[in-house]
């Protein structure tokens, strides 16, 4: 196990000044500490939170994997490769906090189950940081990653599950568009429903190149 899941009370920076002291908070946060030791691999919080106040995308995802969780980087996984092919956007584009904040349900990685699959993000952390953290934030686009960011933010349109609510994109929009989760487990979902790469994605890109280029030449 590698000892960064060891190392108690580490608490993860991102590599910047803390623009809030909201993300100094955040980034001490230890409330889960005793239900994270009790997991399998027995590891401390490492909030992972990616915002600034302006950023004009707004990324809601699940909670970190592993690898996020070692890397202290949201999205630094092959999740986030398929996300950003999605998205249209360069590595470069995607971790600039001053156009694309990165806010997943939980800012911690939540462990495994007894099957090996990531538990779900603890709503402890939702109540105690989310509406915080969406206060400082006024994104003009809102990328909604699976289910549980769908059900928090669109509460009852979103009661169908995932492949409904994605199938429902065109209701959401143009400002919110709800995403089933990028990992390669739903490389099957994603052949079972073409539409999304025909039709949800050229639309996406869109909109996203469209508030990338306002943020270049924002007088243009
Ligand atoms: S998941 Fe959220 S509430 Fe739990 S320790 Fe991490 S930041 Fe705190």
């Amino acid at each position: 196990m590698p000892a960064l899941f060891r190392r108690p009370g580490y608490a993860y920076l991102p590599d910047m000044p803390a623009s809030t002291s909201l993300l100094r908070e955040i980034s001490a946060c230890r409330l889960c500490e005793q239900r994270f030791a009790s997991t399998a691999t027995g590891h401390s919080p490492r909030p992972v939170a990616w915002f600034r106040p302006g950023a004009r995308i707004l990324v809601v995802g699940q909670a970190p994997g592993m690898r996020v969780h070692l890397a202290g980087r949201p999205f630094a996984d092959r999740s986030g490769n398929r996300l950003r092919d999605w998205m249209g956007v360069s590595d470069a584009e995607f971790y600039d906090r001053s156009r694309i904040a990165i806010v997943p349900m939980a800012f911690c990685f939540p462990g495994y189950d007894a099957k090996g699959a990531d538990l779900p993000p603890p709503p402890i952390c939702a109540r105690t940081w989310r509406e915080r953290v969406m206060a400082e934030l006024q994104p003009q686009l809102t990328l909604l990653v699976g289910g549980h960011a769908q059900r928090w933010h669109l509460g009852a349109a979103a009661r169908g599950g995932v492949t409904q609510t994605v199938a429902d994109w065109r209701a959401h929009g143009p400002h919110i568009f709800p995403l089933p989760h990028p990992s390669w487990r739903n490389t099957g979902w994603l052949r079972r429903n073409p539409w999304f790469q025909a039709d949800l994605l050229p639309e996406l890109r869109a909109a996203v190149a469209a508030l990338l280029r306002e943020a270049d030449d924002p007088a243009g």
